[in-house]
Order: C-alpha cells, then sequence, then structure tokens
C-alpha cells in the first residue's frame, strides 16, 4: 500500500511534512527495512505552495484488516499535526493499493511528472481521484491532495533518478529555540562524505547550508548518493539532542524538473534547458543581480544570475556577446533563472588599443580619424594594436553555489563519471 499526503506544514508556524512522515513511519507495524519513505520535489515555481513544494508518501506491504488501521492512523497523525490555522495550509492525503494502482501505471506517471514539470488544479486532481475511486481525504481547499497523489504515483512507479535525504529531527520542546550544531564536527562530517554526500557546507562562502532556519522540527537533512556515507556523516555530527530520524528516498538533486525547450516555445513557470548565443553582454543590476540576454534563432531571452548566486555572478560578468552557451533554470517573468549553466565556446576576446612604436613608446592619437603618433620620435601609424585577452572561464559546466541550489537541481558532482569541463561548487 501506498499513503502519500502534502501540504500540512506552514511557513510561519512550523510543522513540516517529512516530520509528519516520520511519524507515521513509527506507527506501522513493520521492520524500518520494510518501509520506502519517499520525498519528493513539485514544481518549484508553483505560487501556492508549502516551503521548497515537498510531498511525502511511504510504501509498504500489510494485510487488508492492518491496511484499514493505518489509514485511520495517518488520517488522525494528519489532522493532529497539520498547521490548519494557517490559511495557506490545505492538506490532502491519499491511499493507493498496489492493485489499483498496477491498472493506472500510465496516468499516475503522467501526473506525477507534469506536478514536478507543469501544473496541475486541485478541481482536476479531485476529478482523478474520484473518477478511478482512490481514496483519499482533501481538508480546506484540499490543495495538498496534488502533491499527496503525485508523491503516492512515484512511490508506485519508482524514481528514474533518486538520491537519499537524511532528515534529522528536533525534540519538541527545542522547536522555538535556536539550533544548537557543533559547527567544526559539521565541517568534519562534509569533508569525510563528499562527493557521496553535498550541500552540508558552502565553503567558498563559508556556510553551513544543511539546517533550515526558524521554528520547525527540522535539524538538518543531509543530502547524498550513498546511505552509508550518509549515516558515517550523521556519526561524526555533534549537536542538541535528536527526536527521531529518517532516510528519504527523494528526487532531489536530478534535475527532474528540466526539460529542453526553445525560447519561443518556453511557458511561464515552467523550468528549462536552453540553448544560444549571447546576444547582450551581462550587467549588474540594483540589488547585485546580473542579467545577459540569449537568442537561439527562435527568439530572445534574459538569463539572471540572482544576488542569492553570490560568486556564481562572478563567472556569469565574464561572457561576452558571440559566446555559445547552455541555460538551465526556471522560466519567470520571462527570465531564466539561473541554477546551472554550460558554456559551450568562448568567442575569442579583442582589445583595440593605440600601438606600441619602434622606440617602445605607446603612440597616442593623433586625432580623429587622423591615426597615432609617438610622441617622442614622431613615428605615425594608422592602424591600432588588436591583442586577444583571457576571457577569464574555460568551457565547461558551471552551477550555482550550495547556497543557493535549489532542491531539485542536480550538483555538478553527480554528473562527474566521464565528461570533462565540469567544474562543482563547493
Ligand atoms: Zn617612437
Amino acid at each position: 500500500m501506498i499513503i502519500g499526503f502534502d501540504d500540512t506544514d506552514s511557513k510561519t508556524a512550523g510543522m513540516c511534512t517529512t516530520y509528519l512522515g516520520a511519524l507515521m513511519v513509527e506507527e506501522i507495524p513493520l521492520p524500518a527495512d520494510q518501509v520506502t519513505p519517499y520525498l519528493l520535489r513539485l514544481n518549484p515555481n508553483v505560487r501556492f505552495k508549502t516551503r521548497g513544494n515537498a510531498a511525502v508518501s511511504l510504501r509498504f506491504e500489510l494485510g487488508r484488516k492492518e491496511t484499514d488501521e493505518m489509514w485511520r492512523i495517518c488520517c488522525d497523525l494528519l489532522e493532529e499535526f497539520a498547521v490548519f490555522d494557517d490559511e495557506n495550509t490545505n492538506p490532502g492525503i491519499v491511499f493507493l493499493s498496489e492493485e489499483q494502482a498496477s491498472g493506472l501505471r500510465g496516468e499516475l506517471e503522467a501526473f506525477s511528472l507534469r506536478a514536478v514539470r507543469d501544473f496541475i488544479t486541485i478541481d482536476e486532481t479531485k476529478k482523478f481521484l474520484k473518477k478511478h475511486n482512490i481514496k483519499h481525504r482533501g481538508y480546506k481547499n484540499g490543495r495538498g491532495l496534488i502533491g499527496a497523489l503525485a508523491a503516492a504515483s512515484f512511490a508506485f512507479n519508482g524514481l528514474i533518478d533518486w538520491t537519499y535525504e537524511f532528515i534529522a529531527y528536533r525534540k519538541p520542546e527545542n522547536w522555538e529555540e535556536k539550533r544548537s550544531l557543533d559547527e567544526e564536527t559539521v565541517w568534519t562530517a562534509d569533508t569525510a562524505s563528499y562527493p557521496r554526500t553535498w550541500d552540508t557546507v558552502d565553503h567558498q562562502n563559508n556556510q553551513i547550508v544543511f539546517s533550515p532556519h526558524g521554528p520547525d522540527p527540522v535539524l538538518f537533512g543531509i543530502r547524498g548518493s550513498d546511505q552509508s556515507a550518509i549515516k558515517d556523516a550523521f556519526t561524526i555530527v555533534r549537536s542538541e539532542p535528536i527526536d527521531r530520524y529518517l532516510m528519504y528516498t527523494t528526487n532531489q538533486g536530478t534535475d527532474m524538473h528540466i526539460t529542453k525547450t526553445n525560447i519561443a516555445d518556453a511557458k511561464e513557470g515552467r523550468s528549462y534547458k536552453i540553448g544560444g548565443r549571447v546576444t547582450a553582454p551581462p550587467h549588474t543590476i540594483r540589488g547585485g543581480h546580473v542579467i545577459f540576454t540569449v537568442e537561439d534563432g527562435s527568439e530572445r531571452v534574459d538569463c539572471a544570475a540572482y544576488e542569492p548566486t553570490k560568486n556564481f555572478r562572478d563567472l556569469i560578468r565574464r561572457l561576452a556577446v558571440g559566446d555559445l552557451v547552455t541555460v538551465y533554470g526556471a522560466f519567470m517573468d520571462r527570465t531564466v533563472n539561473l541554477e546551472k549553466i554550460r558554456i559551450d565556446s568562448l568567442r575569442p576576446r579583442m582589445v583595440v588599443r593605440n600601438p606600441r612604436c619602434g622606440c617602445g613608446k605607446r603612440m597616442k592619437s593623433a586625432g580623429k580619424n587622423q591615426g597615432y603618433r609617438c610622441k617622442k620620435c614622431r613615428t605615425k601609424s594608422d592602424l591600432p594594436e588588436i591583442v586577444e585577452t583571457d576571457p577569464g572561464i574555460t568551457v565547461g559546466v558551471y552551477e550555482t553555489p550550495p547556497v543557493a541550489r535549489r532542491h531539485l537541481a542536480k550538483p555538478l558532482i553527480r554528473c562527474n563519471s566521464e565528461k570533462k569541463n565540469i567544474y562543482p561548487s563547493r
């Protein structure tokens, strides 16, 4: 059986849908290794969303009678812990039996992919659930049913690509307190487990990034490709008492949200990979955001490295008109919000300057359209000197630093297998 749920938390009042997942897992009368918890990140550009737009599902096998009992327990837990008084919290919970899901494999797959890449309405979701007679409960406007069904669908069909996140939770009496972590041990844990874990710390920006801020149950989350490396890292970290923890299988760090398009066909709120030529050079606007323009033969589009992407902007500033690039990111307000960039080719950087005279001195301009003249020996020249300079970047793939990484964005460290010219940010 599969239980999926979403939209139980609140931006302001704390709680976290993954915490509810951990509570439910403890109620399932099975050994821990017989339950697979999934943490699914859905379209990050959805306006009404929970923090990070995450939904959770649990897959396990129980007898008929115990199954009915588990459904009741899960609904009770959701009703006890969901933040109902936040107007933006609209929980949903879905129950899928293996038998039922088997008959709907294709529809479920299409639904879950659309929830990551596109937009799905509450109405459409309710119709789908009704039509296929899928057990569910939607609370308030029922928006959480979208993520609940998407998460349940992924748990049934499996993920084409996945990573893990091990989440450690705080004791409820500490939720309002400042998090207590021995920072030194966090850096040590990163050193011991990178690159099989990532985004624990950000070296370039000298920051710990695996721990949220604000009043919620999450103490920290360790992301990685290898469960044993993650557990090793966990044993190194010293912190305030840990209440419980759970290893989630997740679509984080997979680029599942990205599809290829040309600029003319790009639709607002989706995330894309777009290849093109730089047609307007990078410039920094108010707030420290860096913008440049790319054209692909169908249309042109602005691309932005926003201020929070920190050192990534230094790289973007070195692009020049004529460079060929492939940009990756969300298409919002007709601007690509850069998550990654592949520099495919660099146009030679030519600098025009006054020529050097045979006597060694740099010539001066002799006046408009008058060429150049040496002040020392009076030698004249009609032609300036044209030299190629170092662009300060090389062809290759670059990414935003861990401190600015979106949950779904695939870290370059995961792409390191055989390709060259990959520059993971750490
Ligand atoms: Zn001279």
